[in-house]
């Protein structure tokens, strides 16, 4: 298998969904959490839970670097744009986030001074740096948020930076990162004592994984008793992951599985860790949205490359904000309540008019319901 529609065949994808059903004990559930964003995306695009005998649950995790940013983590982006005069600059679906005040980057660019400030949407960090360039008069500040993926090359930029001499230049840095997150709730409440999330397993991240590798994972397996399948982002990934996390559960297993072995390796890419490492270090505490704060689940810059510190630089200090009352994202980022619980979903609240974060980016849960499953989750509540 070497092209993307292999991944995507639908005779193989029956095939899997035969197995699975035969396999399957019917006298118990199996309810099973994928982390990623990219694997809720997926679920929902190719309709895997569709295929999926009725006791095999997917529950929906917190893996979706835009929904999981805090609204205080967006207002002071918004202020480095609209009292600092910088030019801030991020991935286009982090400036439709909505934050306090009814504003989101995207609604505070038309109130940004022109002759100071801009707010602009980047590919890659690698954009910033040339703004940067481009703009020698001005202070440019790129917005950095994402987990172990997106960290390697924001690390990249700001050595770059600073070999190239560049003075206004820096990272307003929100990098999370995942074990640390799937502790969270496997602490959490509703895991261990309430039970009203019950998690056989975990569908382990593709693309993190290609970085931190599989290792990290074993604590978990180990600890909690749950089996992890590291898992790439195509739907026959997710089906065979699926498979795999099932006969765990029948054999009474909690391994680290890795079906995404065509891109991830026990160690990971050392290379891109120790980049990491040399640039960040953990921070003691910081704000999820849903999970709250969660202890060393997120980077900052160190001392040596403090000048490309943004929050350094502006003196910023973080205020956590309320979300919208009505808006559940915090339930649904910890499993507890899927995007149809939420009364604005699909109504006041669409991807054209999001409400909350998981409705902006194609890999939040909502969003993703929204565009490929609404109907069928309306219909499977009224059967
Ligand atoms: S539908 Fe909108 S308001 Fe409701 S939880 Fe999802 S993002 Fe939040």
């Amino acid at each position: 298998m070497k092209y993307v529609d292999e991944f995507r065949d639908g005779e193989v994808a029956l095939k899997l969904a035969a197995t699975i059903a035969v396999e399957v004990r019917p006298d118990r559930r199996y309810n099973f959490m994928e982390f990623c964003g990219g694997h809720t995306h997926a679920i929902s695009r190719y309709g895997v839970q569709d295929l999926l005998p009725a006791n095999v649950r997917m529950i929906h995790g917190p893996g979706c670097p835009v929904c999981v940013l805090p609204i205080g983590r967006i207002d002071l982006a918004i202020r480095l744009a609209l009292e600092d005069g910088v030019i801030l600059c991020t991935y286009a679906d982090t400036l439709r986030v909505p934050a306090s005040g009814g504003l989101s980057l995207m609604k505070a660019k038309a109130l940004v001074d022109k002759t100071r400030g801009d707010i602009r949407m980047v590919y890659a960090v690698t954009d910033a740096l040339k703004i940067a360039r481009d703009n020698p008069d001005r202070e440019v500040v790129f917005f950095a948020i994402g987990f172990e993926t997106t960290t390697p090359p924001t690390a990249v930029a700001i050595k770059q930076a600073r070999a190239e001499g560049l003075k206004n230049f820096s990272v307003l840095c929100c990098h999370v990162l995942t074990p640390s997150a799937i502790m969270n709730i496997l602490e959490s409440p509703e895991v261990r004592e309430l039970g009203s999330v019950p998690l056989d397993g975990f569908i382990g991240p593709a693309h993190v994984s290609t970085v931190i590798g599989s290792r990290p994972y074993e604590f978990f397996a180990e600890e909690y008793r749950k089996p992890v399948v590291i898992a790439g982002f195509e739907p026959l990934d997710v089906m065979q992951a699926i498979l795999m996390l099932v006969r765990q559960v029948n054999e009474g297993r909690a391994e680290v599985e890795n079906e995404f072995t065509r891109a991830v390796t026990p160690e990971g890419n050392l290379k891109a860790q120790a980049l990491v490492s040399e640039v960040f270090e953990l921070r003691r505490g910081f704000e999820w949205r849903g999970l709250g704060v969660v202890p060393y689940s997120a980077l900052r810059i160190r001392e040596p490359y403090a000048e490309f510190d943004a929050e350094r630089r502006y003196r910023l200090e973080y205020r956590p904000a309320p979300d919208n009352k009505a808006c559940e994202c915090g339930a649904i980022l910890r499993g507890v309540k899927r995007p149809i619980d939420c009364k604005l979903f699909g109504t006041v609240c669409t991807p054209d008019t999001p409400m909350g974060s998981c409705m902006v980016s194609s890999e939040g849960a909502c969003a993703a319901h929204y565009t490929y499953g609404r109907h069928k989750d309306a219909e499977l509540d009224h059967a």
